[in-house]
C-alpha cells in the first residue's frame, strides 16, 4: 500500500488526515460474509461518505462489488451519479414538497430510486408516472416507520396503502425500508418490535424486497438481513458492536506537528477561560488542529493524543485553530517541535475520540475539517 500524492502536499502546519481505501473495502467484504449469498448489502455515502468523501470513497466500493448505494437528498444524488454511472442510488428523502413534480423530473434525467416516506409522496409520483404512461411503472422504494418515528409511513397508512391495490400500480416497488433505532443496543425490547412490525407491512407487499438492517443491525443476527442491508458507520471503521471489540478495520488516521512547546509551573494556567491550572511543572505542546477542524470543544480537558506510545491529554480548551497537549510524560529531549502527534489512529481510535467528546464517532467523521491536507492510500490509485 504506497500513499499516493495528493493534489496538493500538506504543508509541514497542516493536520494530515489519512483515509485507507484498502480498509474501507476490506470492512465492505467483512460485512458481506456476515450475510447469507441471498442478501445484498448496500452503502450508505450520505454525508459526503460521512466526512471521508464520496468521490473516492464510493468508487473504491464499487470495485470492492457494491451495486446499491443509499444517500439522504438529491444533491448527493446527483453528484453520486457523476461519479458513478452502472449503480443504482436509492434517494433516503425521495422527491421533496413543495416541488415534487420538479424534483421527480430529476430522479428521472438521474435514473434514481425514491425512498417515498408519506401517502402524498406517492400519490405525487403515481400522478407522474401515469402521465407518461408508463406501463410498467417506475422503479421505487417505500420506507415504512416501525418505531423510529423519524421518516417513512406510519404502518397504519401503509396498510391503508397496501390495501387499495390502484395506488402501488403506477409504481414498481422494489425495496421496502425500515430503520432500526436501537440496532447498537442488542438487548433494547424496541428491536424485536420494530422486527414483528416490519415482517407485518412487508407480508402486505407481495413478495417486495426488505431493508431493514444498518451496520449495527447486521450484527443482530440473520432474521434482520432480509433481501438488503444498509451499511454506512461499519465499512468507515466504526464500532458496530459497542462495548465488543470492533470487528472493522481502522480507516482514518490523523495526525498533526508540533508548532511549539514551552515549559510552565505552578500557578499558571493554560489556554482560554484558564480552565487548566498546572499543580507543577509541565511541559505543554501546542498543535495546529481546533475546533474549526471539527476538534470538538467538548473534548477541553478531555480529549487525549498519543506521542509515540504514550498517551498525552488535551490541557485547557480547544480553541478555533489549536490545541495544547501536557506531554510532560515525555522526557526533555526526545520531543521537539515538528514531532508528530496522534490524534487518532492505532492507539486512539474514532471511538475513542468520540467518548472523550461525549458524543458518537459518526459526529467525529462527519465534522472533520476542510483544513486538513488529505492523503488517500489504497484503492485503485
Ligand atoms: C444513515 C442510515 C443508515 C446507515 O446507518 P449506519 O448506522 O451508519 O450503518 C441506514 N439507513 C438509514 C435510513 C440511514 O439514515
Amino acid at each position: 500500500m504506497t500513499p499516493e500524492p495528493p493534489a496538493d502536499p500538506p504543508s509541514p502546519d497542516q493536520a494530515v488526515l489519512t483515509i485507507d481505501l484498502d480498509a474501507i473495502a476490506a470492512n465492505y467484504r467483512t460485512l458481506l460474509q456476515r450475510l447469507s449469498p441471498s442478501c445484498a448489502l448496500g452503502t450508505v455515502v450520505k454525508a459526503d461518505a460521512y466526512g471521508l468523501g464520496m468521490a473516492r470513497v464510493a468508487p473504491a466500493l464499487a470495485a470492492a462489488g457494491c451495486k446499491h448505494f443509499f444517500v439522504a437528498d438529491l444533491g448527493e444524488a446527483t453528484a453520486l451519479r457523476r461519479i458513478l454511472a452502472n449503480v443504482e442510488i436509492f434517494v433516503f428523502n425521495g422527491p421533496v414538497a413543495p416541488s415534487v413534480k420538479e424534483a421527480a423530473a430529476a430522479f428521472d434525467e438521474y435514473r434514481l430510486i425514491p425512498i417515498l416516506n408519506e401517502p402524498q409522496q406517492v400519490e405525487a409520483w403515481g400522478d407522474l408516472a401515469r402521465h407518461q404512461a408508463r406501463r410498467e411503472g417506475r422503479e421505487t422504494a417505500l420506507q415504512v416507520d416501525t418505531g423510529m418515528n423519524r421518516l417513512g409511513h406510519s404502518l397504519s397508512d401503509f396498510e391503508r396503502l397496501a390495501a387499495e391495490a390502484h395506488r402501488l400500480e403506477s409504481i414498481r416497488l422494489c425495496l421496502l425500508i425500515s430503520h432500526l433505532a436501537c440496532a447498537d443496543l442488542p438487548e433494547h425490547p424496541l428491536n424485536a418490535r420494530q422486527l414483528a412490525d416490519f415482517k407485518a407491512a412487508l407480508a402486505l407487499t407481495r413478495r417486495a424486497p426488505g431493508s431493514l438492517a444498518n451496520s449495527s443491525g447486521i450484527f443482530l443476527g440473520p432474521e434482520y438481513h432480509f433481501a438488503m442491508a444498509r451499511a454506512g458507520a461499519a465499512l468507515y471503521g466504526i464500532n458496530p458492536v459497542p462495548g465488543a471489540p470492533n470487528p472493522m478495520r481502522r480507516v482514518v488516521r490523523l495526525e498533526s506537528r508540533i508548532l511549539q512547546l514551552r515549559e510552565i509551573d505552578s500557578p499558571m494556567t493554560v489556554g482560554y477561560g484558564a480552565t487548566y491550572r498546572a499543580t507543577g511543572p509541565r511541559r505543554i505542546a501546542t498543535i495546529a488542529v481546533g475546533y474549526a477542524d471539527g476538534y470538538l470543544r467538548s473534548l477541553s480537558n478531555e480529549g487525549s493524543a498519543f506521542f509515540a506510545n504514550i498517551r498525552v491529554p488535551v490541557v485547557g480548551r480547544v480553541s478555533m485553530d489549536y490545541i495544547t497537549l501536557d506531554v510532560s510524560g515525555i522526557p526533555a529531549g526526545h520531543i521537539r517541535p515538528g514531532d508528530r502527534v496522534e490524534l487518532i489512529g492505532e492507539h486512539h481510535g474514532i471511538d475513542d475520540l468520540a467518548e472523550e467528546a461525549g458524543t458518537i464517532a459518526y459526529e467525529i467523521l462527519t465534522t472533520l475539517g476542510s483544513r486538513y491536507g488529505r492523503v488517500y492510500v489504497g484503492g485503485s490509485a
